[in-house]
C-alpha cells in the first residue's frame, strides 16, 4: 500500500508502506508494486497507527446513537423541545420513540408527563436519563406498557422494570445488528480499528453471530463479568485467544469487575465523604464487592488464564483495587482510575497496571466533580502524574457515556475545557504525542512488523499550537481520509 508523494515541509519525505497478510512488511521510498496488490495513493497524507477505544459498550452505544439526543438539556422545556424537533424529522407513525441522556439532578423543575404529552400527542415516547437511573414516559408509552397514568418520571426499580419491557417494543433493541453496523462504520470513519467491549452481561459470546452477519471489520477484545466467569471457564479459553473461529480480529480480553459506583449517582467509593453529602445513605459511596470477594474473583480469573479490568472511580476504590491486584497477583487494567490518592500513583506504576482512562470526561464531569469533590479534583483525571510515574495509559470513551470518537478523547487529554473557561487543572494534561501514543493499543508507530492497521489523515495530528484550545479544535476537526484494518480498507474517502 504505497503512500504516495506530496510532502509537507516539516515532515520527512513521504514513504510507501506495504501490508501483507495483515502486517506491515516494508516501509521505504519508491517500493515496487506487485501484481494483484491493491494500491492506495495517499497523496502525501499523514499515516498513523489505527486508533483504539479501550473502553466501550458497543451495542448500548449503537442504540443510543439512534435515540433522541438529550445530553446537556438544561431543563424539561429544552428536553421536550428536542423531542418535538426529533419527531418533526422522522416519518409519522405510532411506533415507540426513545430518547436518552437528560440529567434532571440539577434542574430547577422536575419532568412531568403532561409536559411531554403536550409535544408528542399520541405517539409513545420514552426518555432515559443519562445516568440510567430514571425514565420519563409520556401517557402513550405508559399505556403501551399497561402502566397507570402518573404525574412524573419513574425511578430506580420501577424504571428498570419498565426499561426492559420498553426494549421489547424497540426493533433496534430486539436486533441491534443494523444499528451496530452503522455505529462501527462511523467509528472506522474516525480512524478506529479496535475496541475493548465491556458490554454489560459479558461480550465473549456476542461476536460469533455478528461476524457471521457481516460485522467483521473491527478488532474487538471481548470481556466477561463475574456472574458468567464459570461459564466462560468451561470454554477453556484464555486472554488473547480467538473467540470466533477463523476470524482473528475478535479475541478474548479480560474479566471485567465494577468494583464501585459512579460519581453521577454519588456511589463512587471515596476516602472522604462527598461535599455536602451527609444526607446520603453512603456519604463515602461504597464498594460493590467486599475486598476478599474481589480478590477471590480476580484469583479465579488468573487461574483460568484471564487478565483483569477493574472499574474503580473513587480514591478508596482505586486503593482497594490496587490491594486486590497485589493480593491476587493479577495483571491488566484499572478502568477509569478517576480520583486517585497521590501515594497510589507510584503503586499503580510499580504494579504495571494500565490506567484505562476517558479524557473526554474532563469536559463532561467538570462541574459535577467540582460540586461533589471540591479540592480533591486536583487528584482527578491525573493523567500527567500517572504518565510521569510510568503508568501505562490506554485511552477510551466509555461510549455511550461519551461518544465513541477518539478525536474527542485526544482533545480532552490535551485541553481540559469544553467551553471558553480556562482549562481545568491544566497541569494534568498530556501532550498530543502522549495521548496519541496511548490510543494505539501499544503500537506506538508504524514500522516493519507492526499491525497492518493504518489511518490516513488530511492534516498533521501532531501539529503544535501555543494554545491548547486551538489544538483541541484542530483535533476535533481532523479529516480521516482512510482507515485500514489488517490490510483491508474499511473506510475511504479517497
Ligand atoms: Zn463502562
Amino acid at each position: 500500500m504505497p503512500v504516495g508523494p506530496g510532502a509537507d515541509a516539516h515532515q520527512d519525505d513521504p514513504v510507501d508502506l506495504r501490508i501483507q497478510r495483515g502486517r506491515v512488511t516494508e516501509v521505504g521510498q519508491g517500493l515496487p508494486t506487485y501484481a494483484a496488490e491493491q494500491v492506495i495513493e495517499a497523496g502525501g497524507r499523514w499515516a498513523i497507527p489505527g486508533l483504539w477505544d479501550a473502553h466501550t459498550h458497543p451495542a448500548m452505544w449503537a442504540l443510543t446513537r439512534r435515540r433522541i439526543d438529550l445530553i446537556g438539556a438544561g431543563g424539561p422545556q429544552e428536553t421536550v423541545t428536542r423531542v418535538r424537533k426529533h419527531l418533526d424529522g422522522i416519518p409519522a407513525g405510532d411506533g415507540l420513540v426513545l430518547g436518552y441522556g437528560y440529567r434532571s439532578g440539577d434542574w430547577s423543575s422536575q419532568p412531568t408527563v403532561a409536559e411531554l404529552d403536550a409535544v408528542t400527542g399520541a405517539r409513545p415516547v420514552a426518555l432515559a436519563s443519562g445516568d440510567g437511573h430514571n425514565g420519563w414516559l409520556n401517557s402513550a408509552a405508559l399505556a403501551l406498557l399497561g402502566l397507570p397514568s402518573r404525574a412524573g418520571a419513574l425511578a430506580e426499580e420501577e424504571w428498570y422494570a419498565a426499561y426492559t419491557r420498553l426494549e421489547a417494543h424497540d426493533p433496534d433493541s430486539v436486533d441491534p445488528i443494523e444499528a451496530l453496523r452503522v455505529a462501527l462504520d462511523a467509528a472506522h470513519a474516525k480512524g478506529v480499528v479496535g475496541i475493548v467491549d465491556f458490554e454489560f452481561g459479558s461480550s465473549f459470546d456476542s461476536w460469533g453471530e455478528r461476524v457471521a452477519r457481516g460485522l467483521d471489520t473491527m478488532r474487538v477484545r471481548a470481556s466477561v463479568y463475574p456472574e458468567r466467569l464459570e461459564e466462560f471457564a468451561a470454554l477453556g479459553l484464555r486472554t488473547g485467544d480467538v473467540l470466533v473461529p477463523g476470524h482473528e480480529l475478535v479475541t478474548m480480553g479480560s474479566l471485567k469487575v465494577i468494583s464501585d459506583g459512579s460519581l453521577n449517582t454519588l456511589t463512587a467509593w471515596c476516602c472522604q465523604p462527598y461535599v455536602g453529602g451527609e444526607h446520603l445513605e453512603h456519604p463515602h459511596g461504597r464498594p460493590n464487592y467486599p475486598p476478599d470477594e474481589l480478590v477471590r474473583i480476580m484469583r479465579r480469573a488468573k487461574e483460568i488464564g484471564l487478565t483483569a479490568a477493574i472499574h474503580a472511580i473513587g480514591d478508596r476504590a482505586v486503593s482497594a483495587t490496587l490491594d486486590a491486584f497485589e493480593a491476587s497477583g493479577q495483571s491488566g487494567a484499572m478502568e477509569h482510575a478517576q480520583l486517585i490518592a497521590w501515594e497510589d500513583v507510584p503503586r499503580l506504576a510499580a504494579a504495571g497496571i494500565t490506567a484505562s482512562v476517558q479524557p473526554s470526561q474532563t469536559w463532561d464531569d467538570r462541574d459535577v466533580s467540582q460540586r461533589w469533590w471540591g479540592d480533591r479534583t486536583e487528584r482527578l483525571f491525573a493523567f500527567r502524574a500517572m504518565a510521569d510515574a510510568g503508568v501505562p495509559l490506554a485511552m477510551g470513551s466509555d461510549a455511550p457515556v461519551s461518544p465513541l470518537d477518539p478525536w474527542l478523547t485526544l482533545a480532552g487529554a490535551v485541553h481540559r475545557s469544553a467551553d471558553e473557561r480556562e482549562p481545568w487543572h491544566p497541569e494534568q494534561s498530556l501532550t498530543i504525542e502522549e495521548a496519541l501514543g496511548a490510543s494505539t493499543d501499544g503500537q506506538g508507530t508504524l514500522g516493519v512488523g507492526s499491525r497492518g492497521d493504518v489511518v490516513l489523515l488530511d492534516a498533521d495530528p501532531l501539529q503544535e499550537f501555543d494554545d491548547t484550545g486551538e489544538q483541541a479544535a484542530h483535533l476535533l476537526a481532523m479529516p480521516v481520509a482512510a482507515t485500514v484494518v489488517a490490510g483491508r480498507v474499511v473506510h475511504s474517502t479517497l
